[in-house]
């Protein structure tokens, strides 16, 4: 008995002495923000607080995010900040992989996803996602004197994906119930790799977000072509954390002023006019 209740009152001690540790650094760091951070109990009071929220995205996905300079822009990076300016704080942009982005989001490390991030089943089991705000597609990329002129040319192909990207999951097939079984597919962390490798012929097409297929191939539209048909239906949303009710309706409101406004429709079709350009 008396052994266990020395234990609890270390235990004690030193669960004090952690919080104590946490609360003289914050103090040290800067001494307002560490004040009303620790009146903060709320995610937006937090942010507020911080003076910053946290968006994560993977930069190599032009024109929903891509690096301008050193700057990282894009439809999601306009529709992030207009969240940022609703709270009165900067924005702050963390790039990083595709494939970790969900990981990140829910260690903390940031507030929200936008990455040209299409709602599924299976991510719906990790964030909640916001209203959608584009329609999109998986489309194909080949070279132009490519025999591939239909999705199901590329039966027994080799195709090039985005690792972790609903385009991987489709030429993956997992389950086997896409008709398409391509012989095999090759991950890379960025889009603009797998369609450096179409070009030096290391492999037969690229299955990618069909606005990003559009600029990679405006971009190469010497050697490249972009299918008209698609491979799947899918629609873009902004991931919060699960449960996190309070971030989430702060972004649907933003997103629904936006959409009401015409203002979203406005900042999409300036990056289509971007094409070309
Ligand atoms: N829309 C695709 C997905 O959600 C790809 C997104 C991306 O590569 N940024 O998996």
């Amino acid at each position: 008995m008396k052994k266990g209740s020395k234990l609890a009152a270390i235990v004690l001690a030193v669960a004090m002495a952690v919080s104590m540790g946490a609360c003289s650094s914050a103090g040290t760091t800067a001494a307002s923000s560490g004040a009303s951070s620790a009146a903060a109990s709320t995610t937006i009071d937090k942010i507020k607080a911080d003076g910053y929220i946290t968006m994560s995205t993977n930069a190599e996905f032009e024109p929903f995010e891509y690096k301008d300079g050193d700057k990282v822009t894009g439809i999601d990076v306009e529709i992030a900040q207009k969240v940022a300016d609703k709270l009165g704080v900067q924005l702050k942009v963390n790039d990083i992989a595709f494939d970790t982005l969900i990981t990140e989001l829910n260690s903390g490390k940031s507030n929200f996803v936008a990455a040209g991030m299409s709602v599924t089943e299976d991510r719906q089991k990790n964030v909640d996602f916001s209203d959608t705000y584009f329609d999109a597609s998986q489309a194909i990329i080949v070279t132009k004197d490519s025999p591939i002129k239909l999705p199901s040319d590329l039966n027994g192909k080799k195709v090039g994906v985005q690792q972790g990207t609903t385009g991987d999951t489709y030429c993956t097939n997992e389950d086997g119930k896409n008709d398409i079984k391509v012989s095999s597919v090759e991950r890379y962390n960025k889009g603009v790799d797998a369609v450096a490798d179409l070009m030096n012929g290391k492999i037969d097409a690229v299955v990618i977000d069909s606005f990003p297929a559009t600029k990679f191939v405006e971009k190469n539209s010497d050697k490249l072509v972009k299918l008209n048909d698609a491979l799947t239906v899918e629609k873009y949303a902004i991931a919060v954390k699960k449960g996190d009710k309070e971030m989430l309706d702060t972004i649907n409101n933003v997103l629904s002023d936006m959409k009401s406004s015409g203002e979203l429709d406005k900042i999409i079709e300036k990056y289509k006019a971007a094409l070309g350009a």
